[in-house]
């Protein structure tokens, strides 16, 4: 773990003042460190028959589909509002200033699959929660959200539920 926080950047100031961003391209171009990362973030969820592994844009991408691949489910990318080509669902959360959104195609995940939802960081969980409730939608199950790192002062696990969340790493 020791080597994994001294690769992760704290960059204040990004994207904009006040906000002190986790950059974590330096552990992707370590491919020990990166593939130790994707162990890390699946070994909770083995057995527990995960079908498909949602990965929020865009850092969850780069970790969400090799995790798909570690745990033998497909993946299934949430966007950013106007980039899927299908048909499509989206929820709106309210940002810190402003609101945003998450999108998926509707034919994306099948009724009751089980979902593990991937991302790089989990803030106030607004992002997560709204990928939640696109998979709930779609009649998708759940079964937990795993993170590489968790920024504990925002509380975003108490609004996913607690105990449906992993983290690698908690600052
Ligand atoms: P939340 O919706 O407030 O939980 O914010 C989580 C989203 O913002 C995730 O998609 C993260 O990738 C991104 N994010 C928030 N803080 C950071 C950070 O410090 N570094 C990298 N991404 C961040």
């Amino acid at each position: 773990v020791s080597d994994l926080q001294a690769v992760l950047r704290d960059v204040p100031d990004f994207p904009k003042p006040g906000i002190v961003f986790k950059d974590i391209t330096p552990m992707l171009a370590d491919h020990r460190l990166f593939g130790r990362v994707v162990t890390a973030m699946s070994a909770p969820f083995r057995g527990q028959h995960i079908t498909k592994v949602v990965g929020v844009e865009s850092r969850g991408f780069l970790l969400g589909a090799p995790i798909a691949l570690a745990l033998e489910a497909g993946f299934v990318p949430a966007r950013k509002p106007g980039k899927l080509p299908h048909k499509r669902i989206v929820e709106r959360y309210s940002l810190e200033y402003g609101a945003d959104g998450v999108e998926m195609h509707e034919d994306a995940i099948l009724k009751d699959e089980r979902i593990l939802v991937v991302d790089d960081v989990l803030a106030t969980g607004g992002t997560a929660d709204a990928t939640g409730r696109l998979v709930t939608r779609l009649g998708g199950q759940i079964v937990g959200y795993s993170f590489l790192i968790t920024l504990d002062f925002l509380e975003g696990a108490k609004r996913l539920g607690p105990d449906k969340v992993t983290s690698v790493l908690t600052f």
